[in-house]
């Protein structure tokens, strides 16, 4: 039989002082908080709206963009320069967090807020694309995957219980479940088996986060002495083992799966919701493969059955015309590495489409690449200084256009907020898609 639902943060020991705790262990009382989680969404045009989005680190504004800081930096900008473009939430990633420099060791240092210097919400993915995507020589059973590490070789296993245990080491507000990814055009059967799996895998995840909510994490003292921490460092046994035991306030979500197939994502959220009482729900295997029309009917389909008090992530997806599509289809927040990977590739994001900075016709454009933006690139340089930096192979280029580019998503969702609170939300996104779609210079 299930044990009772119970909603992760709303019932929790964590702010009892010393004495305190020696009576929670000795006697049967719970004290309860205030939760740490909740989610209002206000202004809705259709299925899009405003929201507020509240963690133990602070609230965010949605529909928001989440920057991917994915070995807990964005590449090539200090965590400022991400607070100074407008990002609210960071997104990190469990998978290459936990082979270096290892989820034990990120939580003896502080735990990856105060590891990375970030304050704010902060979201971990479980890492299962990454498995599916990197790793060699995996093997998926039941049980879970094992794999062969891309760093150096060596063998490691990712089941539901330790994708928790790893998640619950990290520490970030909303932590993922591990879930089995399969190519996005899968045939009806192939997908139904990973979705169904993915909803197995995601009872287990809900029991192992709870028992470590009741049970504590495991000891850090022991474990860092004797298989983490290579002989001859400092030791970085806490100072109160016990205290340290208990896993921050965190919101475990749940992905929906199903690839193209509008029955089996229907059946998805049908079993997420009969599973938990969750503070959130994410909408995954979309963006990989299929065409752009099959990702928004399976948007709509989820959309129409995803209760609307339940902010919703659209997991890795994120270049600017796709953000505004999602919003009109109800998408609370996004992540995607595109700002920064195309902005390697000399790829600016611009309210006409993409432009390529190294094209020759940049050589003597003295104008910024977005005319009224305000990110450090475009105030201060023109577009041939920027097509300089890339051609001479300058680093300061990759840094400017990854600015631009995660300012431009950051404002084209400020922009979508304003938009959404003053009504205009339908003329808004049909205008600026119009404008983006016949540009593309
Ligand atoms: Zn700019």
């Amino acid at each position: 039989m299930r044990e009772p639902e119970r909603i992760p943060g709303e019932v929790s020991t964590r702010k009892l002082s010393g004495l305190e705790q020696q009576l929670a262990r000795s006697l049967p009382i719970v004290v309860s908080t205030p939760p740490d989680f909740s989610f209002r969404g206000s202004h809705e045009q259709g299925a899009a709206r405003r929201g507020e989005l509240v963690t133990p680190h602070g609230a965010v504004e949605t529909p928001a963009f989440m920057p991917v800081a994915t070995q807990g930096t964005i590449k090539g900008l200090s965590m400022d320069e991400v607070a100074g473009a407008g990002g609210r939430m960071v997104l990190s990633n469990a998978y290459h967090l936990y082979l270096r420099p290892g989820d034990m060791m990120v939580r003896a240092l502080g735990g990856l807020h105060a590891f990375a210097r970030w304050d704010g919400p902060m979201l971990t993915d479980s890492g299962g694309f990454q498995v599916f995507s990197l790793a060699k020589l995996r093997t998926v059973s039941e049980g879970g995957v094992v794999f062969r590490s891309h760093l150096d070789g060596s063998m490691h296993e990712y089941s539901p219980e330790a994708v928790m245990r790893i998640e619950r080491n990290l520490g970030a507000d909303v932590i993922m479940q591990l879930d089995e990814l399969i190519a996005g055009q899968s045939a009806l059967a192939a997908s139904r088996g990973a979705m169904e799996r993915s909803l197995r895998w995601l009872e287990r995840c809900r029991a192992e986060f709870d028992r470590i909510e009741r049970d504590g994490r495991a000891p850090l003292g022991l474990t860092m002495t004797d298989a983490v921490l290579p002989a001859g460092l400092p030791s970085l046994v806490p100072a109160d083992p016990d205290a340290e035991r208990v896993a921050p306030p965190q919101a475990l979500f749940p992905i929906v799966q199903g690839g193209t197939h509008a029955e089996l994502r229907r059946a998805s959220v049908a079993g997420i919701l009969g599973g938990g009482n969750w503070r959130g729900i994410a909408i995954g295997g979309l963006s990989v493969g299929e065409s752009k029309a099959d990702m928004y009917a399976m948007l709509e389909v989820c959309e129409a059955v995803i209760p609307r008090s339940l902010p919703r992530y659209l997991m890795g997806v994120g270049f600017p015309d796709d953000l505004v599509e999602g919003v009109r289809r109800g998408i609370d927040l996004f992540d995607c590495v595109a700002p920064t990977r195309m902005g390697r590739d000399g790829t600016a994001f611009t309210p006409d489409g993409k432009v390529q900075i190294r094209k020759g016709s940049h050589r003597t454009d003295r104008r910024p690449l977005v005319e009224g933006c305000g990110c450090p690139c475009c105030t201060r340089y023109d577009r041939a200084y920027v097509r300089h930096l890339f051609v001479a192979e300058e680093m300061l280029g990759l840094r400017l256009l990854a600015l631009h580019n995660l300012t431009f998503l950051l404002d084209t969702m400020r922009d979508a907020r304003a938009a959404l609170r003053g009504g205009s939300f339908d003329g808004w996104s049909d205008s600026w898609l119009a404008r983006y779609r016949a540009g593309g210079r």
